[in-house]
């Protein structure tokens, strides 16, 4: 090799370390994409999945869903002589299944929060047939206790001073499944004690919840589980206990 052929061979050797160096440069690795927050709007879903009776308006950013409170199931607590009527054989609490406004107002597009709020007694969020979902606690403030619990029939619910509501799971909202429960005043959905792939998630955080692609959503998204700790041994499911993910919108009772 002579020395002009020497020279022409080193400029193409730093020609090609120079295109090497500026395609990477140039060219990101291909990342998964983390979709960024707020990104998934929840608003088809919604509009598809309540049911009896619930109504669905949207406008500015937010989506406000009525409901009359009333389950579409049997119940106790419907009282002797409704059509829906069932018994339930460790008893009831005083009061009966009234209809009662509902109003909860979510956003279209739910974020989370960077400082997150304890979820308090009253309605945390609305199950899809309009029945509000109420935590781990009741009046005063005090975990649910085996007498509270012995007056859930199979729906996990009872009637308050407050109306109808869920605390745990049930025959009519989810058992051991994957089940869209329905969403919390966050905007974020709650689903069963599973994922969709059929196995209990292993990775959720101190607010019962992970981001992933769920059944309804093909875009992953915040989601709440139910909680797969067996209640005192009672052999119920707290539907949801502890903090909101985001920032939780109105709900009117
Ligand atoms: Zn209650
Ligand atoms: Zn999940």
């Amino acid at each position: 090799m002579n020395k002009s052929k020497l020279s022409i061979f080193g400029i193409g050797f730093l020609a090609l370390v120079i295109t090497i160096v500026s395609c990477n440069n140039g060219d990101e690795d291909p990342i998964i994409e983390t979709p960024a927050a707020g990104s998934v709007d929840i608003t088809s879903v919604v509009q598809a999945s309540y049911t009896n009776g619930v109504t669905i308006s949207t406008g500015n950013g937010s989506i406000t869903l009525t409901s009359n409170g009333t389950p579409n199931h049997v119940s106790a607590y419907w009282g002797e002589g409704h059509p829906l009527y069932e018994v339930n054989p460790t008893g009831v609490n005083p009061g009966i299944i009234r209809e009662r406004t509902n109003i909860m107002t979510i956003p279209t597009n739910p974020v989370s929060a960077s400082v997150k709020e304890v979820t308090a007694l009253g309605a945390i969020g609305m199950s899809l047939n309009g029945v509000p979902i109420y935590n781990d606690r009741e009046g005063g403030n005090v975990p649910l206790d085996p007498m509270v619990l012995e007056h859930f029939e199979r729906a996990g619910a009872h009637v308050g001073p407050s109306g109808y509501h869920y605390h745990v799971n049930g025959d009519f909202t989810t058992k051991d499944d994957a089940n869209l429960v329905g969403f919390l005043r966050d905007g974020f959905p709650i689903y069963g004690r599973k994922c969709v792939s059929g196995v209990y998630p292993s990775d959720l955080d101190e607010n019962g919840g992970h981001t992933s692609t769920t059944a309804d959503f093909p875009t992953a998204i915040y989601h709440y589980h139910c909680s797969n700790t067996n209640y005192l041994n009672l052999g119920v499911y707290i539907l949801k206990a502890g903090s909101y993910h985001g920032t939780k919108g109105t709900y009117v009772q």
